[in-house]
């Protein structure tokens, strides 16, 4: 699989403490997308799904995780590897939230098993391409076309309480590619700050 990174304790995409696994590889190309350096895959990033697993049963074994948040790139366009982490990472929480740049009803059309796979095992989809006129600092999502959507009922309040009580945030790691900065960024952020930090948002839509 092709990820770029792994980032722990991640507050500022979803309730709680979680993992943040950024894929690597988008075909959408977005106007304003604050990931690019994420488009195109890259050897150095290609992981086993085994060597996954283990970096992040490391994680759970010394700490609390309260869930998952998957973005990139565009999570969806490895489908197959992706199904099979996420079957591994609801043993660690159920609470999975998957960013993607295609619509939920695009994605129930397609017809692959292993998007069926990945929807039936998220608890939470963050729908929709990234429209950078319509980036309004809404909670959770990089412009306002996009979609909430609770997957899995049993987390249906504690999400609409989070949505109600929280506000998009910014949280900085120091990594071995630099600083990264993780959250809900306004669309000018990235000219503001120039090159010497990777934005490293929510990344999808
Ligand atoms: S905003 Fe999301 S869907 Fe659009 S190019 Fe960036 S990573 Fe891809």
């Amino acid at each position: 699989m092709n990820v770029a990174r792994i980032l722990f304790p991640v507050k500022v995409l979803g309730p709680g403490n979680r993992i943040g696994i950024w894929v690597c590889g988008c075909p959408r190309r977005c106007s304003g997308c604050s990931n690019p350096e994420l488009w195109e895959q890259r050897s150095e990033y290609e992981i086993t799904i085994s060597k996954l697993k283990e970096l992040i049963r490391r994680i759970a074994a010394t700490q609390k995780v309260d869930g998952f948040t998957i973005t990139g790139g565009e999570p969806m366009a490895q489908p197959q590897e992706l199904a099979e982490l996420m079957d591994y990472l609801k043993t660690v929480s159920t609470d999975i939230l998957v960013y993607t740049g295609y619509k939920y009803d695009e994605l129930c059309q397609h017809g692959s098993g292993f998007i069926e796979e990945i929807l039936r095992s998220a608890a939470v989809l963050i729908d929709g391409q990234y429209i950078e006129e319509m980036n309004t600092n809404v909670i959770l999502r990089g412009s306002e076309n996009q979609n909430i959507i609770i997957l899995n009922s049993e987390y249906k309040a504690y999400y609409e309480n989070y949505l109600e009580t929280t506000h998009n945030q910014i949280q900085n790691f120091t990594t071995v590619d630099g600083v990264v900065s993780v959250g809900i960024h306004r669309k000018d952020f990235a000219s503001e700050i120039g090159s010497c930090i990777n934005e490293g948002g929510k990344g999808n839509g």
